[in-house]
């Protein structure tokens, strides 16, 4: 069975230079887990408040399985729950009376909501904080109520828009693996709003990166990060930085080889695309080795989780690396880098798509 089928759709704010949302095209399979994400003003949440009936779209279509019409119906009709950053629950309920309120409103009865809402409590850990009103618990467990109140409903779409961002590092993280576990418990359609990199690949069957109410690329989360469609795709999943080179790439009797102003380079496998080129290394892309590539000086240098990060002064400019072994060393020394050439991304530097 079809998920959810957006065709054309179209949103332009009144007075707006550009629409929110430009001819998006997109499907997501019943029970997927699309992560939204791109830069700030880039449509996200225009897109989730048109799923939510909270905006219409100017043209274009929303189905949702095999109602064509769905983007006609009421928010209330649609069967759509919505978690946003802020919990805002009601604060004069009780935790149990905030999860059960929905059920309420649409008509079940005492009993079953009683049920269903203990059932989501013991899933989310809540059953000890059932009493509890909202302004006693922490920003965490706020949060996870408002997870429970909208799953509570067996929403046929659920949406997210940017629901951690208002947690700290660890609870963050927690909460991640919650709502990826629950998304996949209850194999509902889940379409979640964020602008964290690290998010999106963490949490997603596939990623949607959106740029001016475009859709740049939607694809598996190893595909937006090794093979981006374009040069805008690479940066935004580059968070920490890239560095980068001009030049000429050569092929010969499957020998390559890559031509700056400088400086050749010799490349392990031949590739297609010979010509002009610009190339992104990601600052996970080196090593540090005697016979390495590139000869630089240390500019600043300190611990990473794993090994080292630093900027390096070379003939390119200053790079950043994340140098996997060893311990920061002094401002000032030598160091030689070795490119890890596979984690290379090449791109046409005239229409910025991206090059095998
Ligand atoms: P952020 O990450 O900052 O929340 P976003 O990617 O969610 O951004 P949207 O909030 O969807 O982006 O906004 C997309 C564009 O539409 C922006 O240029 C924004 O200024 C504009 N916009 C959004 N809502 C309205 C509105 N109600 N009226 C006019 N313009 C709007």
């Amino acid at each position: 069975m079809p998920g959810l089928r957006i065709q054309q759709v179209t949103r332009r704010f009144p007075g707006a230079v550009a629409p929110a949302a430009d001819g998006l095209d997109l499907e997501v399979g019943e029970g997927e887990f699309l992560v939204v994400t791109g830069p700030s003003g880039s449509g996200k949440t225009t897109l989730l408040r048109l799923l939510a009936g909270l905006e219409s779209p100017d043209s274009g279509t929303i189905a949702l399985g095999p109602d064509v019409n769905w983007h006609r119906r009421s928010p209330a009709d649609r069967g759509v729950a919505m978690v946003g950053q802020q919990p805002a629950l009601l604060p004069q309920l009780t935790v149990a009376e905030n999860l059960g309120l929905g059920l309420k409103l649409r008509g079940i009865g005492a009993t079953e909501t009683a049920q269903r809402v203990r059932a989501i409590a013991v899933r989310l850990g809540l059953e000890p904080l059932l009493n509890r009103l909202p302004a006693l618990l922490s920003g965490g467990e706020q949060q996870r109520v408002s997870l429970g109140r909208a799953l509570v409903q067996r929403p046929s779409l659920f949406l997210l828009d940017e629901p951690l961002s208002q947690l700290d590092a660890p609870l963050r993280a927690d909460l991640r693996r919650e709502i990826s576990r629950l998304a996949r418990e209850f194999r509902v359609t889940t379409i979640l709003v964020t602008h964290d990199q690290a998010e999106a690949l963490e949490l997603a069957d596939r990623v949607a990166v959106l740029r001016g109410g475009r859709l740049e690329q939607v694809g598996v989360p190893a595909a937006i990060l090794w093979q981006p469609a374009n040069r805008f795709v690479a940066e935004f999943f580059s968070p920490d930085g890239w560095n980068e080179l001009v030049g000429t790439r050569h092929w010969q009797n499957g020998e390559g080889e890559f031509r700056t102003a400088s400086q050749r380079f010799s490349l392990p496998s031949a590739e297609d695309g010979e010509g002009s080129v610009t190339c992104l290394l990601r600052p996970e892309s080196f090593s540090v080795a005697a016979a390495g590539d590139l000869a630089g000086t240390v500019q600043r240098a300190w611990p990473g989780a794993a090994g080292w990060r630093g900027e390096i002064g070379t003939p390119f400019g200053t790079w950043r690396v994340h140098l996997p072994s060893g311990d920061p060393p002094a401002v000032g020394s030598e160091v030689r880098l070795a490119i890890h050439w596979e984690r290379a991304l090449w791109f046409d530097p005239e229409t910025l798509r991206r090059l095998g």
